[in-house]
């Protein structure tokens, strides 16, 4: 119920009650004082005609009583005055006038007990009041009651009889209730009135707090309190302003801030405190995104986060992230597609990963979204107006260039639905940014110091790297690696008669026949200055011998060109196996050094198996 009403009914309420209590008070008091009055009336007459009876006995008139009964009873108010002889004066002085012989039951009662009654004897309209009262037989009184009377002292004599009409008491009664009633009603009013006047800004303030103070609730803090008068009320309002100025300043600041780091709108939500505690939550899971990166061993750990965070946090189960090559290189690739490592260019047209700049997020660094319109990229699998799939790309940012594309695929109904996620996509993607680029530059840096510069070939620091997980490969697959070390034959003489330009020359064009020779499963590294080291992953028969031939012809059918004319070098090749022939690797090598030493010493430009013999020799 409302504070006004509430106040009105109290109101009400006690001015009723007050009402209900004086009347009945009032009337209770009335009551007892009109009978009170009555029976002294009653007692005051019957003593006047005791009195004037007595005198009328002494003078002889006695019989004259009735006229003085009837001028009596015609005084106002009083409607009987009736006397009647007990049965001892009967007995004395006859039966008596014949009004006085209709004796009723209770002036019978009070002649034989001789004690008075008095009494309300007719209700309704006219109320009137009966007092019957005993004439007591005294001889100590003047005159002594027994010198006319035959009977005891103390004996009843008579009773008289009167009744009072009650009306004109009544009618003031209510007069004067009615009077109170209109004072009380009258008070009540102008008490409602008072109240309510004194409540009003109880109750305004009241329902602005409850409105201001919903609208809160909800995350509006524009409300505010308009009633400032001098009282406590006043006070609360202005406590209350001043609490709904500091939070919508500080808060609004807050989720301003946030929304610059998530670049994130946040003006059209209208609930602040869950904009604000649902942007602080993103701010605080993409932070520990950023740690859980930061700590991650390899690159392809942090593209398998990503990936698994657009999918449980974001719902997106299709997409692929594409590794942008260094400016100039014009490479993609994938690293995952729909939530795996993967290598497949599954939504996009492969030509992208040879010419990246058709990539269109790629080349303009623009968002690319698909949802708007159908058409946008034309490299896109799924391309035509009523496509099922949409995509969204995003360029992420390596020091200014274009560093990754992540593109989500997603069904087109739910377009819309992604597009607003996309600012906190997008934020988990530049906090992972540093981390992926430095991990590229590590890798770039570690593949550069593991590979020969002059022939692109890895070298032996990269072999001393490899070489524990070769060992382990070989031992748990049960295969062997055959080992073919190889030297370039008389190179000597190609720096001297030709320069060192020319020599390098020939490395390069012989690296390039022996990386050309091999599976992509084997191995070929620069061991030394023109010496080749090719390690091939066998099965269980070994194919080493084979194979060194091959690259030997290979070499030696190659036709250097050089500036004047055409240069032919040969190899002189050592085999060994490994585990067949050493512990390790690098005893197997040494075992090739020394097939090699033999293939050289035996007239160079062939291919010599290890032997244990050839140990010994
Ligand atoms: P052999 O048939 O016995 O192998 O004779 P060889 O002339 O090849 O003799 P050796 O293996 O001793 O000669 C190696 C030469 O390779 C010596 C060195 O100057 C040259 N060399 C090593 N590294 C490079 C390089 O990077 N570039 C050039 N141009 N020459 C190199
Ligand atoms: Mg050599
Ligand atoms: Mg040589």
């Amino acid at each position: 119920m409302k504070l006004q009403k509430k106040t009105s009914l109290l109101a009400i309420f006690l001015s009723g009650s007050l009402a209900v209590l004086i009347i009945a008070v009032s009337l209770l008091s009335f009551r007892q004082f009109s009978l009170s009055t009555a029976q002294e009336h009653v007692r005051s007459v019957a003593e006047v005609v005791r009195v004037s009876l007595t005198e009328a006995m002494i003078n002889g008139v006695i019989d004259k009583r009735e006229s003085f009964l009837k001028r009596l009873a015609e005084v106002e108010g009083l409607q009987v005055a009736r006397v009647m002889r007990s049965p001892e004066v009967i007995r004395q002085f006859g039966q008596g006038l014949a009004g006085e012989q209709d004796v009723d039951s209770i002036e019978k009662r009070v002649m034989e007990t001789g004690k008075p009654f008095f009494g309300i004897v007719t209700r309704e309209f006219n109320p009137i009041f009966r007092g019957t009262i005993p004439f007591i037989a005294t001889q100590t009184g003047e005159p002594n009651c027994l010198q006319c009377h035959n009977t005891p002292n103390g004996a009843v004599l008579g009773a008289i009889t009167i009744n009072i009409s009650m009306q004109h008491l009544q009618e003031k009664a209510l007069l004067t209730i009615g009077i109170m009633t209109c004072i009380i009603i009258l008070f009540a009013a102008l008490l409602t009135i008072f109240f309510r006047r004194q409540m009003t800004p109880v109750m305004i303030t009241a329902i602005e707090v409850q409105k201001v103070a919903a609208q809160a609730k909800d995350g509006n803090f524009d409300g505010r309190i308009q009633y400032t008068g001098d009282d406590e009320m006043g006070d609360i309002s202005r406590d209350l302003n001043q609490l709904m100025d500091h939070l919508h300043m500080n808060l609004g600041a807050i989720t301003q801030n946030i929304s610059q780091l998530l670049r994130y709108d946040a003006s059209g939500n209208s609930n602040l405190i869950t904009t604000t505690t649902e942007m602080v939550e993103s701010l605080l899971e993409i932070n520990q995104f950023k740690q859980a990166v930061e700590e991650d061993r390899t690159k392809s750990e942090v593209y398998f986060r990503i990936g698994h965070i657009l999918h449980e946090q974001f719902g997106i189960q299709f997409g692929t992230i594409y590794e942008v090559s260094a400016p100039g290189m014009n490479h993609m690739k994938p690293m995952v597609v729909d939530g795996e490592l993967d290598n497949i260019c599954k939504w996009c047209n492969p030509e992208i990963l040879f010419q990246a700049n058709s990539c269109r997020a790629n080349r303009t660094g623009h968002v690319i979204d698909s949802v708007e319109d159908p058409l946008i990229c034309s490299q896109f699998k799924h391309l035509h107006e009523n496509a099922k799939y949409a995509h969204i790309c995003m360029p992420v940012f390596h020091s200014g260039t274009v560093g990754n594309v992540v593109q989500i695929v997603m069904d087109r109904a739910h377009g819309r639905l992604y597009q607003r996620l996309l600012p906190f996509m997008r934020a988990y993607l530049r906090e992972s940014a540093p981390t992926i680029e430095a991990k590229r530059l590590l890798d770039t840096l570690r593949e550069s110091a593991l590979r020969d510069a002059l022939t692109g070939l890895h070298n032996r620091r990269f072999l001393e790297e490899y070489v524990g997980t070769l060992e382990a490969t070989a031992k748990r697959k049960k295969h062997q690696l055959s080992v073919l070390l190889m030297d370039i034959d008389h190179f000597k003489e190609v720096n001297d008669v030709f320069g060192h330009d020319v020599g390098d020359t020939v490395l390069r064009v012989v690296a390039k026949a022996l990386a050309g020779q091999v599976r992509t499963s084997d191995m070929v590294i620069r061991h030394g200055g023109e010496e080749f080291l090719v390690i091939l992953q066998e099965g269980e028969e070994p194919s080493g011998e084979r194979m060194a031939e091959k690259l030997r012809m290979a070499v030696a059918a190659l036709k250097i060109p050089i500036t004047n004319g055409i240069l032919r070098k040969t190899i002189s090749i050592g085999v060994a196996n490994f585990p067949g022939d050493g512990e390790d690797i690098w005893e197997v090598i040494k075992c090739a050094d020394i097939a090699l030493y033999e293939a050289k010493h035996s007239g160079r430009n062939r291919v010599v198996r290890y032997t244990p013999q050839l140990s010994k020799g």
